[in-house]
């Protein structure tokens, strides 16, 4: 029986003050989850698949200046934008990333192309913006990604001699997962990183099965946080294998992942639709950016605790 068509979204988890937020602040990032909420939903709702309705809503939040993915990403210590996502199709799992991409515009559609025309996962730097372009994926100059206020975080993150998480002033890495009409699922990541990472490094939301992972058995699910502490706990799949293996509701096995993410000295949340249609979205951080629409109801948006539906 169907469960009807649903997406979540997320834009960063983390340490995001709220008193540092004003309303117009929260009006700005209203508008870009809301657009991208009904981006997803409407190529859903016209039949789309969960695939294409993921890689739309996220490409939204990555050509907004306001998240970490895309052109909003931050820069790493050699003061370079490079970006990593993936995606998964929970039919067949099927699977496609990127990471340490330059210049694409739109990462989360290089993810996409490898996933259905290369027969490989995973590919880097050159590689992957060779496959890029040899797919005909729009380009941007480094001047598109370039932000002043990206620039002085990683200025004040050398000083500190610290390696960031995109939180604390701003926010972060996005993600969508769907359901959609035919029962498939599927989970997309995009992210610029961590602000003054070491260069080279690869973050979670390359990885299949750290911060990205689909399966019609199970469920989809895109984290956002500590990603070095997804990688080691493999979070993504261990949400599904808690499903899969014990039986445990989305809710029981979301929090389940997230203590031990807790435990490991991570931070972070996540979201989740599991093939019976239920929704989660889960963090220990003070805030996660993120909403969910389903059954033609208006989009429902939160920050903070509380969610709020928006028409
Ligand atoms: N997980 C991402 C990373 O470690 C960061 C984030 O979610 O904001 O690069």
């Amino acid at each position: 029986m169907s469960v009807g068509h649903m997406i979540a979204i997320h834009g960063g988890a983390g340490t995001i003050l709220e008193e540092k937020l004003d309303a117009g602040q929260r009006d700005e990032y209203h508008a870009v989850l809301k657009k991208s909420l009904e981006v997803g939903y409407s190529c859903l709702d016209g039949g789309g698949s969960s695939v294409e309705a993921v890689s739309a809503s996220i490409s939204v939040l990555e050509d907004s200046i306001l998240f970490n993915a895309g052109r909003g990403s931050v820069f790493n210590s050699k003061g370079l934008i490079e970006m990593d996502a993936s995606i998964m199709n929970g039919k067949g799992l099927s699977a496609g990333a990127v990471t340490c991409l330059k210049n694409v515009k739109n990462p989360i559609y290089a993810a996409k192309a490898v996933m259905e025309k290369c027969d490989h996962v995973l590919l880097c730097a050159e590689g992957a913006q060779g496959f890029s372009k040899e797919n005909k994926l729009d380009f941007e100059p480094d001047e598109y990604f370039f932000s002043p206020k990206r620039w002085d975080q990683l200025v004040s993150a050398r000083q500190k001699g610290q390696v960031t998480l995109d939180h604390s002033e701003s926010i972060g890495t996005v993600g969508a997962v769907a359901l959609d009409s035919k029962g498939d699922l599927a989970a997309g990541t995009s992210t610029g990183g961590l602000t003054n990472r070491v260069w080279g490094r690869c973050s979670d939301s390359s990885l299949i099965g750290s911060g990205n992972y689909a399966n019609n058995k199970t469920c989809a699910v895109s984290c956002t946080g500590t990603g070095d502490t997804f990688i080691r706990g493999v979070s993504a799949y261990d949400l599904s294998a808690l499903i899969e293996y014990k039986n445990l509701s989305l809710d029981e096995s979301s929090k389940i992942v997230l203590e031990k993410l807790r435990d490991a000295g991570g931070n972070g949340g996540l979201i989740s639709i599991s093939a019976k249609g239920e929704i989660v979205l889960n963090f220990i951080s003070k805030g996660m950016y993120r909403g969910y629409k389903k059954d033609s109801e208006s989009c429902h948006l939160g920050i903070f605790s509380e969610m709020t539906e928006v028409k």
